[in-house]
């Protein structure tokens, strides 16, 4: 008989730049964490993003999301959820190839690996650093986003067509190589509408983790 009644395998790979972390992506990683039977999700910050400019300092963002997970409110911390602080180690620009290189490394080769990603990141796929090798190395999951539609055309949708997967089950059969894009209700929030709040001198409390924000608070970040 199984000693783990509820089937967990295979590491999930939440990355962004959580500039704060936010509700939208605390929420969105417990429920892909459900569905997809994740032992572990990893929420990685992107230290140096390679394609925009973060606002905060990494180590800014990697304390608030580590305060997001941790149980310092004196609730119980969330299973599965671990802060990863790999590319705050590494020089150079953030590339996701790269920590899916050294996680695959890490957790052998049969694992499952997921990446996680929003629809507006996986239609400017093409333009991420050995963009095709990130299927070799885990499945990619993608959270339909409102607004946000896969290309009628081109090679992001080519990529898709090949690799894509109808359901989580058909994921659990390989370590990688399926595209995945699962309808989820997203919670209305961004990163953007809350530092733009904190501009204003709004409050943001149940967008963001109370010791988020008394941390934001100590720091003085977001407000110029
Ligand atoms: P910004 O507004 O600064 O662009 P953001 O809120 O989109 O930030 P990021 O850190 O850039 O957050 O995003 C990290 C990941 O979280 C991306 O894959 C993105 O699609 C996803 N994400 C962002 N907001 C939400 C949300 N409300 N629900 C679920 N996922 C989200």
């Amino acid at each position: 008989m199984s000693q783990h009644p509820d089937r967990t395998n295979g590491v999930g790979i939440f990355g962004g730049t959580f500039d704060p972390v936010h509700i939208g992506h605390l929420r969105t990683s417990v429920e892909l964490r459900k569905v997809l039977g994740l032992a572990e999700m990893r929420l990685i910050p992107s230290a140096n993003p390679p394609h925009r400019e973060a606002i905060t300092s990494a180590e800014h963002r990697l304390a608030m999301l580590q305060l997001a997970l941790s149980s310092n409110s004196g609730a119980t911390a969330e299973p599965g959820l671990v802060a990863d602080d790999r590319e705050l180690r590494r020089k150079g620009p953030s590339y996701t190839v790269d920590t899916l290189a050294e996680i695959r490394a890490e957790i052998g080769t049969d694992t499952p690996l997921y990446l996680c990603i929003g629809m507006d990141a996986l239609i400017h796929l093409n333009q991420w650093h050995r963009w095709e090798e990130l299927a070799d190395l885990a499945h990619i999951v993608t959270v339909a986003r409102p607004g946000w539609h896969l290309p009628k055309s081109g090679e992001v949708l080519e990529f898709v067509r090949a690799h894509r997967a109808t359901s989580a089950d058909q994921l659990q059969e390989a370590p990688a190589g399926k595209i995945l894009i699962m309808a989820m209700t997203l919670l209305p929030v961004s990163a953007t509408g809350i530092r733009q709040a904190l501009q204003r001198g709004e409050s943001i409390r149940y967008l963001v983790p109370d010791q988020v924000i008394d941390y934001i608070r100590q720091h003085q970040l977001y407000s110029d």
